[in-house]
């Protein structure tokens, strides 16, 4: 699957925009929730919906099955997220999350897991929201000069809270890997 001729593109310029809104620095940190309040959705802790207990359960039934999901309840976006994943992961979920609502797609399809009701979007969809997540978190620029200032994936990791999978796939996806090389 690839994403639509001029998709990445976009998508850095809608994190600039955002980020510009939200008075951060193109190296600045993006912390997700502080985006979805700018965005007026809500993000709730799964844990204060249900028990934690139940949570655990679903995920020894099936690991990973629900890390994020987004709900609209009277016309209000709300973000669920699971209390079981690191800060970094849920960084990640929330502002995928987000990209949906921001990309404006259907939340429409629900299917079920364990008595659970899960939204579900198209796979080119799904390929977006992550395009689109990870460049609010990691956009270009900001890679660009942790690169120069030598930063490894897992510094980068640590300083922009996401998961080192989240700071790799941005790295390698964005060409900085490449430009870096080249220059060095
Ligand atoms: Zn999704």
């Amino acid at each position: 699957m690839t994403l639509k001729h001029g998709f990445k593109a976009q998508s850095e310029r809608t994190a600039s925009k955002f980020r510009g809104e939200l008075g951060l620095a193109a190296s600045d940190a993006l912390d997700p929730r502080v985006l979805a309040e700018h965005l007026g959705v809500a993000v709730v802790d799964a844990g204060s919906l249900i028990a934690v207990e139940e949570l655990e359960e679903l995920e020894r039934i099936q690991a990973y099955s629900f890390s994020a999901a987004t709900f609209d309840i009277s016309a209000r976006k709300i973000i669920v997220v699971s209390p079981l994943r690191s800060r970094g992961r849920q960084n990640s979920d929330i502002a995928h999350e987000l990209s949906h609502v921001i990309l404006d797609h259907d939340l429409s399809e629900v299917r079920e897991l364990a008595g659970m009701p899960f939204r579900t979007c198209k796979p080119e969809e799904e390929e977006e929201a992550t395009a689109l997540g990870g460049a609010l978190l990691l956009p270009r620029d900001l890679l660009m000069s942790a690169a120069r200032r030598n930063a490894t994936i897992e510094q980068i990791a640590d300083q922009y809270l996401v998961t080192s999978e989240m700071a790799r796939y941005r790295y390698n996806t964005t060409g900085v890997a490449k430009q870096v090389s080249r220059t060095r």
